[in-house]
């Protein structure tokens, strides 16, 4: 018997809600920032602001904050990204991750950078927003150490989100307050 067009409308919009409610991860052009403004405390070793604005990503993952809706790409535990079909939703997610990376790339820039820095001011900010794309790659090869880095992540990450106005000017406030300190006191 053929499914009903309105059971399969129902279907399909449970499943459109159920990837819209799944827990997701902090604005990239937040982790960013710090990233950029732990760069601007010590530009002159490179290896340092690596290890530190990568490990910012975590502290700052475990406060609660609100992140934008993905519609293609899922982050949920045991679901695999391999395969993923090349419609719209799919470029919609990579336009809007891009944007908001972009985004943080050249706020970042444009806080801290001097002509001299920018090179370690970039690592700094890529290396703050690299747990996250690596979090889509452990979903497409789930090995070590990738699985390893995901579980920290998972537990790292701040098991509560909040809405959206309060969750996302909260972190506005946040990497201002970052910056602000750094550019006052660094
Ligand atoms: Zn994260």
């Amino acid at each position: 018997m053929p499914i009903p067009a309105s059971l399969r409308r129902a279907v399909l919009r449970g499943g459109a809600m159920s990837e819209y409610t799944s827990r997701r991860d902090m604005i990239l052009s937040t982790h960013a920032v710090v990233g950029g403004a732990i760069a601007s405390l010590f530009p002159s070793h490179p290896v340092l602001v690596a290890v530190a604005a990568f490990a910012s990503h975590f502290a700052i993952d475990a406060i609660p904050h609100w992140d934008y809706p993905l519609r293609a790409i899922k982050l949920k535990r045991d679901v695999n990204n391999r395969g993923l079909p090349a419609d719209p939703r799919l470029f919609y997610d990579l336009a809007l991750i891009g944007f908001d990376a972009c985004v943080g790339l050249l706020m970042t820039i444009w806080l801290f950078a001097a002509p001299a820095t920018t090179g370690v001011i970039v690592l700094g900010a890529l290396a703050g927003m690299l747990p996250d794309p690596l979090r889509v790659a452990h979903r497409m090869f789930p090995k070590q150490p990738l699985t390893t880095l995901q579980r920290f992540h998972r537990w790292a990450h701040t098991k509560r989100t909040l809405s959206w106005p309060l969750g996302i000017s909260s972190q506005a406030l946040f990497a201002a307050s970052v910056s602000w300190i750094v550019l006052t006191v660094g």
